[in-house]
């Protein structure tokens, strides 16, 4: 995956941001696309939207590294834009393996692009459940709670 270009995203990236946590693993969480700070340090969910994720976590009582943590796209787009569709299906098979791989019983799909590419590129995995992206409570710190809540809830 390191070398990857099978689409122009590697134009734009530092670093390729696989999936993180124990193989196998009970719970996988979905994200949408590396940011900034995910393509300089190659780990998803370790910038500002990731202390929100770590907070549910922690309320739920999970470590960071109890849970399979990845995106739909393992680069980050330019300027944090959504994935285009070429993009996203170039990538299905990175995602795919890692599902393979992790074997999960739960996925946490995080936003609305994880949820609907996800149904949309792999329906045969029935197991989710939605919340909302860690980041929305960034852009609405009223929703915060609701944020954390949601997640905690899926966790279970
Ligand atoms: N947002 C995402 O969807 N994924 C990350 O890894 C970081 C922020």
């Amino acid at each position: 995956m390191k070398d990857c270009k099978k689409c122009n995203l590697h134009k734009f990236r530092k670093n390729v941001v696989p999936g993180d946590g124990p193989v196998p693993c009970d719970i996988m969480l979905i994200g949408e696309a590396p940011g900034r700070d995910e393509d300089i340090l190659a780990k998803p969910f370790v910038g500002a939207a990731g202390k929100i994720l770590n907070e549910a976590l922690k309320e739920a009582g999970y470590t960071r590294d109890s849970v399979f943590i990845t995106n739909i796209v393992k680069c980050r787009p330019p300027g944090n834009r959504v994935p285009k569709k070429e993009e996203i299906t170039a990538c299905s098979e990175y995602l795919r393996d890692e599902i393979e791989r992790v074997s999960p019983d739960k996925i946490i799909l995080l936003g609305r692009t994880a949820s609907n590419t996800f149904k949309k590129h792999f329906p045969e995995f029935a197991i989710t459940y939605d919340v909302y992206h860690p980041a929305y409570a960034l852009h609405a710190p009223d929703m915060r709670d609701e944020v954390i809540r949601q997640i905690v809830e899926a966790l279970g």
